[in-house]
């Protein structure tokens, strides 16, 4: 089964946006997802085709009805088993591993909020998981989606060549990624480091291994700290 990307949105021509080029697009050209972008504003029923209202209680800005958006996920098909997300600064931050457990399922239901966000009801009555990119404040969902998708997408089976695979790369085994480098040998007077052309495969991945665990240390202790279990238990085990 194709992994599908369904997307709920008040600005569907965002999408395929940066998902329809290089990897993600050529992927997509070729079958290896699916993705279709509703508009909520289609489940509209006044007159205005209004989707949006002040919130209750006051204060600045607008809210995305329930009942609209509501109606727009009931009447839209995704695999009874596919996730539903609601892109939302206040949900649990994206992660590697929930990239991974996405990216092996049936694809995602994707709603994306806008203005102030939408109305609580609708996420506890259509039971969404709120999923955020990060502590910061996008003014649509629709990026935040497209971060996820593009995430998920690269690691469905034939999108990245072997060349590309994603074993080894950043947030494997809670590390972040060796430094890479390429020709040319000497680039203003900084030399390739002398293991990497050394040939001696073993130095090359211990030399990789340590300047993994030097990096995550320095730059995310907090990523050293929840990893050192499940290292622990690969080295030991
Ligand atoms: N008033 C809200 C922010 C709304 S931003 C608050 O303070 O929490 C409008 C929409 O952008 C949100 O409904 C959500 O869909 C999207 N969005 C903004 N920041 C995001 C983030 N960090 N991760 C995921 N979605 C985000």
């Amino acid at each position: 089964m194709t992994w599908r990307a369904t997307i709920l949105t008040l600005f569907p021509e965002m999408f395929p946006g940066p998902l329809g080029v290089s990897l993600a697009g050529r992927a997509l050209a070729s079958g290896l997802w699916a993705l279709e972008a509703r508009d909520i504003r289609a489940s509209a029923t006044d007159k205005h085709r209004s989707v949006d209202d002040t919130p209750a209680g006051g204060g600045p800005g607008m809210v995305l009805r329930a009942d609209v958006l509501a109606a727009a996920i009931d009447a839209t098909y995704a695999a009874p088993s596919a996730p539903r997300l609601l892109m939302s600064p206040r949900g649990r931050p994206l992660t590697q591993s929930r990239v991974r457990e996405l990216a092996t399922g049936p694809g995602a239901l994707i709603v994306c909020g806008r203005f102030e966000g939408v109305d609580q009801r609708v996420i506890e009555a259509r039971q969404l998981e709120e999923v955020s990119i990060g502590d910061y404040v996008l003014s649509g969902g629709e990026i935040a989606a497209m971060a996820l998708i593009d995430a998920c997408v690269r690691l469905l089976p034939g999108v990245m060549g072997k060349a590309e695979s994603g074993a080894e790369e950043s947030f494997s085994d809670s590390l972040l990624e060796y430094p890479h480098y390429t020709r040319p040998q000497i680039f203003e007077s900084l030399p390739i480091p002398e293991i990497l052309t050394s040939g001696d495969h073993a130095k090359v991945a211990a030399w990789r291994r340590a300047e993994a665990e030097r990096l995550t240390r320095t730059r995310r202790p907090d990523l050293w700290v929840t990893g050192q279990e499940g290292r622990k238990n690969t080295t030991e085990g």
